[in-house]
């Protein structure tokens, strides 16, 4: 399915990724409460009712994806990513920005880990999961760097604020990685060999396949938003961007 320009909201394109992962996520009162309630949120709210939504900001440069909610009960990220998309929506951009600012809206709408018991983040090398067409979708796309933004419980794995990265097969994920630590101040977790760990993690997936990727973590405990948590997360991903110069 091919990219649909959006003529209300400037230079917004949009398409699906999947049409089985759709949720009513106002009915998550802690993501409604917390994002900015105008035109362009209430469009996102209302596109993710029938699937999940990729959109896409600019044509130059490198092609950039910011990604969240990959689990659903972690909600920091989501509102981020939409503050984000907020925030960049008219402005001129010399690099392609992609956002998955919801990426299992069913998930979403249920504060749920899992979409359908399927841990999306252990099942991004399942053939068509929706981690998958996710997968399927950078690669169709040229995306060249993945941004993948989580949050931890204190009292979970890995329980600190911190980037993960593998050193290899591409390298410049722990490069990323370093550079948003030094940035913003935060822990980075590396492992030496994508996907040595456990299987099936978008940024392990991703970097298997040649596209650099970091997963971003901050503390806060699931299916809530604590105090100053979109923030950090937001820092994230603004320093995730600013790594190519966005
Ligand atoms: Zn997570």
């Amino acid at each position: 399915m091919l990219f649909k320009k959006i003529e209300e909201f400037g230079n917004l394109e949009m398409k699906y990724i999947s049409d089985f992962s759709g949720g009513y996520i106002s009915r998550n009162k802690s993501i409604l409460d917390n994002l900015e309630l105008n035109k362009f949120t209430q469009f996102v709210l209302e596109k993710s009712v029938y699937g999940t939504p990729i959109f896409k900001l600019g044509n130059k440069g490198n092609k950039i994806l910011i990604l969240s909610g990959i689990h659903g009960n972690e909600l920091p990220s989501q509102v981020a990513n939409m503050k984000l998309l907020n925030k960049m929506l008219y402005e001129d951009l010399n690099h392609t920005i992609y956002f998955i600012p919801f990426a299992s809206p069913k998930s979403s709408m249920n504060n749920q880990r899992t979409l359908n018991t399927m841990d999306l983040n252990r099942s991004a090398h399942i053939k068509n999961s929706l981690s998958n067409l996710i997968i399927q979708t950078v690669e169709d796309l040229g995306i060249n760097f993945v941004g993948d933004f989580h949050s931890t419980s204190f009292t979970s794995n890995p329980g600190i604020e911190s980037i993960f990265s593998s050193k290899a097969p591409s390298p410049e994920s722990y490069l990323i990685a370093n550079y948003i630590s030094k940035d913003i101040g935060c822990d980075v977790l590396s492992v030496d060999f994508a996907g040595s760990s456990y299987k099936g993690a978008v940024e392990d997936v991703c970097n298997l396949n040649g596209v650099p990727a970091i997963t971003g973590e901050v503390v806060c405990p699931f299916a809530n938003i604590g105090e100053g948590t979109v923030e950090r997360s937001f820092a994230q991903m603004v320093s995730f961007l600013e790594y190519f110069g966005v």
